[in-house]
């Protein structure tokens, strides 16, 4: 009999197939349920392996590293920067002297190699993983993943990947076993855990396959199911699902398949309604490494350069030096024409930094967190800005800078500070130097939404970051799948403060930009322009979308469904009228 059982929408798409059912812990080659993803040896290979239990860590740490190092190489290949720069960055976990000598002491004092190295990257993936941050959550997921790889070397343990297109059915799937299996081989992934930001969705998207997470019960439900329909749109999943259902996802996947063809064919097009109102179209990028495949998209630039990455896996601060590459890259890649948004280093609080020092927080998402450490130390902010001044005079572009986490009118100022007391030390070395840093703030706490008509007059622009900004104003933390009802952007009162921002905007005449999920929606971009949002910023998988939704609305018809999206109950209501319009 089939089974239905609701999700989060990961990324995009529809599928159906067998299920290939993966489960991480060392353990699992005896999981209950049939099949799972690993295999104990055929044959035992001790002879190869060493018998003295350091030096078999050691040497199983190294070929993990080198297994790492050959995907990172396979995948970037294929253009797919950002999974590589995960496996190069779980390369050197592998190796980290801490993990290792934790290892060995272990083994050291008696314990079993395997054992040894599994209690290891337990004890270093629960720090992170206990800290309330996605990003560095996920980071615990790559560290025990690395410690998984490591168990299974020494085991001899090898991978058993589908041996047909199938859906991969988990706890949650590290990126190192996705990548592992033939493009053609994985249609979708569906996770009991995970949050719309886990590896696995960024996987997904970029291979452009559906995911859905969060989809409680999955996998003791899927326990004896041999076939899965999914819809990663909607975050809808059917455990052997009948004739009729199957009937129903398929022609789902037919019009999507049409959809998408129809989308990608205006890909050489600026962003506009169908009557002409332009609305700029601007991708997110987390480095260099997503350049090229947000120009491939038709991004008309950068709304977004999350440079958290350049501060995360390091014992030290980046210096100034160190940063300067990276954002030259960037600037580079976009040229004079195309604007780059440099956002400043979104991190401190929830994301803790082990050489910021701080103390720990009780809520550290409302915490001692980006714009708020200079309050504290100024010299990170302000050698970042400095790198972002001298990389853009490098390359001859005018550089976009924005702080996150602003939450009152001090913060804008300090900010406006630091900036010039940048460019003044810049100047003073004799370095080229642009005219001038265009300089905006996010909005994405509800005070600064209330305050951006006295913030609009000092600053140059503003983005609305719709994740937080949907997180802070109902309360609901992001990345707890148990609230996934309650963060919607959609909602008429996150709306509501959009609409003041464009309103606090318009009166001090600078532009508007959205950068965070809402953005990438459809139906979300439809409700913002009609707004009068001016700019949208997404992942540049999402752009087709958007700008086919924007083709096919007129501004007329955008300003009249935000009008009726404003006076609604709930975030239910607008979306079904955003689909009634856009489809
Ligand atoms: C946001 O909060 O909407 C945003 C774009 O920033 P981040 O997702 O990096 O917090
Ligand atoms: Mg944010």
């Amino acid at each position: 009999m089939s089974r239905r059982i609701q999700g989060t929408p990961g990324a995009g798409g529809v599928a159906s197939g067998p299920l290939w059912r993966y489960r991480a812990a060392p353990e699992s080659a005896s999981a209950v349920g049939g099949p799972v993803g690993l295999v104990p040896p055929a044959v035992a290979d001790a002879g190869d392996a060493p018998a003295d239990p350091v030096e078999a860590i050691r040497a199983a740490a190294a070929e993990a590293a080198r297994q790492l190092e050959s995907l990172a190489e396979r995948v970037r290949g294929l253009g797919r920067g950002e999974e590589a720069g995960i496996f190069e960055a779980q390369a050197m976990m592998a190796l980290d002297p801490e993990l290792l000598d934790e290892a060995v002491a272990r083994a050291e004092a008696g314990e079993a190699a395997e054992a040894a190295v599994a209690g290891a990257a337990e004890k270093a993936s629960a720090v992170l993983a206990a800290l309330p941050d996605e990003l560095l959550a996920a980071r615990a997921a790559d560290v025990r993943d690395v410690g998984a790889r490591i168990v299974r070397i020494l085991r001899g343990e090898s991978l058993v990947l589908p041996d047909q297109p199938s859906i991969a059915v988990a706890d949650d799937l590290p990126p190192s076993i996705a990548a592992e299996i033939p493009p053609g081989l994985l249609l979708g992934v569906a996770l009991a855990g995970g949050s719309a930001t886990a590896h696995a969705v960024i996987l997904a998207r970029g291979l452009g396959i559906p995911a859905i997470v969060g989809a409680l019960g999955l996998v003791e439900a899927a326990v004896s199911a041999t076939a899965i329909a999914m819809d990663g749109n909607s975050g809808e999943l059917v455990l052997d699902p009948d004739a009729g259902e199957m009937a129903e996802f398929k022609a789902r996947a037919v019009l999507l398949a049409e959809r998408r063809g129809a989308a990608a064919s205006l890909r050489g097009r600026p962003g506009a309604t169908s009557d002409g109102q332009r609305v700029i179209l601007l991708a997110n990028i987390g480095g260099p490494q997503d350049a090229a495949r947000a120009l491939e998209a038709g991004a008309e630039g950068v709304g977004l350069f999350r440079t958290e990455f350049l501060f995360m896996s390091r014992q030290t601060a980046p210096s100034e030096a160190e940063q300067i590459e990276p954002y030259r890259r960037v600037f580079e890649a976009f040229g004079p024409d195309r604007q780059v948004v440099v956002r400043l280093a979104d991190i401190g609080g929830d994301k803790a930094l082990p050489y910021l020092n701080l103390p720990a927080e009780a809520n550290p998402f409302l915490g001692v967190r980006a714009i708020r450490l200079a309050y504290r130390s100024r010299e990170l902010l302000a050698a970042q800005l400095r790198a972002i001044w001298r990389a853009a005079g490098r390359a001859g572009v005018t550089p976009h800078v924005m702080a996150p986490m602003v939450a009152t009118l001090a913060d804008v100022e300090l900010l406006l500070e630091l900036r010039d007391e940048a460019r003044a030390s810049v100047a003073a070395s004799g370095d080229p130097l642009p005219e001038r840093m265009v300089t905006g703030v996010m909005i994405e706490v509800p005070s600064a939404a209330i305050m951006a008509p006295e913030m609009a007059r000092i600053v140059d622009f503003f983005s609305i970051g719709t994740n937080d900004l949907t997180q802070y104003t109902l309360a609901a933390d992001r990345g707890n799948p148990a609230l996934g009802r309650l963060q919607d952007g959609l909602h008429p009162a996150v709306l509501r403060l959009i609409a003041g921002v464009v309103a606090g905007a318009g009166a001090a005449g600078i532009p508007v930009a959205v950068c965070g999920e809402l953005a990438g929606d459809p139906l979300g971009a439809a409700v913002l322009v009609g707004l009068g949002v001016d700019e949208l910023s997404a992942d540049a998988g999402s752009l087709d979308g958007v700008r086919a939704a924007l083709a096919g609305v007129t501004r007329a018809q955008a300003v009249d469904l935000a009008r009726r999206a404003l006076a609604a109950g709930d975030a239910a209501t607008v979306r079904a009228m955003a689909r009634d319009l856009v489809g």
